[in-house]
């Protein structure tokens, strides 16, 4: 399966997060073994363990929601992630990543899908934070680009829609906020039931577990 996808990815250099969220390190071990490196977490107090016994070339990403009284336990490690959805937040990792004396990758997601429960800004949210003289000053977090998640239906048509809108939203924070900066530039979005879309859509991250995985 993994070849078939990252063949997919290919000719759009795509990358691929495995998300191997309650999957034992037996089976990140063995996709680890066919060359993949970024594995995607969605809770804290799974991807520490993994993180301490797993081999450290392994680039890990926060994909869930995050607690700010929990992002200390994965700024000595984690390389991006995912789910910044507020300015306290992002604080949170710029504190934290200083006490580690590192960078770390953040992507703002946004709230694109016609579900209430998924989390994620608006962009009026979204323009706040990345006008705050708060966010100038912070010199150990990156904004490398925004996430989503479209709705879970089979109107793929709906889908198609909500990817391009966020491919819109970043074309528009492209151009207000980052036009001289080749860091802003990560679009993550598509999952193992939709990827194909994403892609065509101009995804740059694709975060599929079940696929690589079998079912949770
Ligand atoms: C679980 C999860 C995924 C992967 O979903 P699959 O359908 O198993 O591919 C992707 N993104 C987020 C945010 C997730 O929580």
């Amino acid at each position: 399966m993994l070849s078939t996808i990252l063949s997919e990815l290919k000719p759009s250099g795509t990358r691929l997060v495995a998300v191997s969220k309650t999957k034992p390190t037996e089976s990140i071990m063995a996709l680890y073994e066919e060359g993949q490196r970024i594995f995607g977490e969605n809770r804290v107090q799974e991807i520490v363990p993994k993180h301490d016994t797993l081999p450290k070339d392994i680039e890990w990403h926060f994909i869930g929601r995050l607690q700010i009284n929990k992002v200390k336990y994965i700024a000595p490690f984690i390389r991006c992630i995912h789910s910044v959805e507020s300015l306290r937040l992002l604080e949170e990792i710029e504190k934290q990543a200083g006490k580690n004396d590192r960078v770390i990758d953040c992507l703002l997601q946004f709230h694109i899908c016609d579900e209430a429960t998924k989390i994620g800004m608006t962009i009026e949210e979204a323009d706040l934070l990345l006008q705050s003289a708060a966010l100038q000053a912070m010199g150990h977090v990156r904004i490398a680009g925004i996430m989503g998640m479209a709705t879970f239906t089979d109107d793929v048509v709906q889908i198609r829609q909500e990817f391009k809108n966020l491919k819109g939203i970043f074309e528009r924070l492209k151009n207000r906020y980052f036009q001289d900066s080749s860091t802003f530039r990560e679009i993550s979005m598509g999952m193992s039931g939709d990827y194909q879309i994403a892609i065509e859509e101009g995804s740059t991250l694709v975060r599929i577990g079940t696929l690589l995985f079998g079912k949770r």
